[in-house]
């Protein structure tokens, strides 16, 4: 059955002399190292194709590959992709009425309708793997550069194999990868994992001053005073919030940072246990189970998705309590 997708997806692409990749708003490694992948192994391929990756880049996520500036409604018959997001809503550096043909490549739990094929797999660890599965399983091309590509992807959405979806397919791939294309896993990490002293000061300010309730749920507000104090920018101080995994007794925590531009509330929780993103559904956010976010515009309504955060973190405390007797 997968099989049959991924060969159809290259037939697709095969049959398309313009392709745009694009993905998610607010882009972390996955998302763009996918989209450098999938463009990159297409131009490979294919090198009279014209393939794009669009969307605003990330300074700090440079050596991962530079984007494509395009005009869209200038494109002949383009085919798109769209990786790494599953609500139309979300997306960067596209006009979807542009696009007779879609195809979405996704991990997140089912959202939007995007286009005639799909590959949505919630069990996937990362859309990186997917592409890395695409690649095995049709004439898709892969050199030393994509492989570097497609393994920061799948280290980063993995947190480094800690996530659930992390499986033996996710181990395989990253061991084909290795052992075919010899990657220099220590520099690799130099680019992911180097962070400035400053980061890690405010990362000890948030573990000094998080709130931790009797239920388990941990939460810190931060202010752009605190953020500002300490030097790091606001999507920075957001991915701290993968940093705080496995804390005795702590279930379910997040971040809130506000937004003065788009004047929004940012939310990001984890969780490693409740089931987080049916609560952040309800506060125009979502997500994956254990990893989701959330926008909104009233600091009343984060009191609230905070108190249903807690309550979701008792009925999972009282659960694991009971079942222990
Ligand atoms: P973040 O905390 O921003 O890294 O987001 C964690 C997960 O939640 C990602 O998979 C996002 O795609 C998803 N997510 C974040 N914000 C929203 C939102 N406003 N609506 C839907 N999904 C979101």
């Amino acid at each position: 059955m997968k099989k049959d997708i991924l060969k159809r997806i290259y037939k697709e692409i095969k049959e398309h002399d313009t392709i745009v990749i694009a993905r998610h708003i607010g882009p972390d490694p996955d998302a763009i190292a996918s989209q450098i992948a999938l463009r990159d192994t297409i131009r490979l391929t294919f090198p009279s194709k014209k393939v794009y990756a669009v969307g605003i880049g990330v300074s700090k996520f440079k050596y991962l590959g530079i984007l494509d500036k395009i005009d869209d409604s200038l494109l002949d018959n383009p085919l798109l992709f769209i990786l790494d997001l599953p609500n139309k809503s979300r997306v960067d550096g596209i006009n979807f009425d542009n696009y007779p043909n879609v195809i979405k490549i996704d991990h997140h739990p089912y959202e939007d309708k995007m286009g005639k094929l799909e590959y949505v797999d919630e069990k996937a660890s990362s859309t990186c793997e997917m592409i890395a599965l695409l690649i095995k399983n049709t004439p898709l091309k892969m050199n030393p550069d994509i492989a570097a590509k497609l393994y920061i992807g799948i280290i980063a959405d993995s947190d480094r194999f800690l996530v659930p979806t992390t499986s033996s397919v996710t181990f395989d791939i990253v061991s084909n990868l290795i052992s075919k294309y010899k990657l220099d896993i220590p520099v690799l990490y130099n680019h992911l994992y180097e962070r400035p002293l400053n980061e890690i000061r405010f990362q000890a300010f948030i573990t000094l001053n998080m709130t931790i309730t009797e239920n388990g749920f941990a939460y810190i507000k931060l202010s752009n005073d605190m953020i500002k104090e300490y030097g790091v920018d606001a999507s920075t101080a957001s991915n701290m919030i993968n940093n705080f995994n496995y804390i005795k007794g702590v279930y379910a925590w997040a971040f809130v940072s506000y937004d003065e531009r788009q004047e929004i509330h940012k939310v990001n929780i984890r969780s490693r246990g409740p089931v987080i993103n049916e609560v952040a559904m309800k506060y125009n956010g979502g997500g994956h189970k254990l990893a989701s976010g959330a926008r909104l515009k009233s600091a009343s309504d984060v009191d609230l998705l905070f108190s249903e955060l807690d309550a979701t973190c008792k009925g999972y405390k009282d659960k694991i309590e009971t079942d222990k007797v």
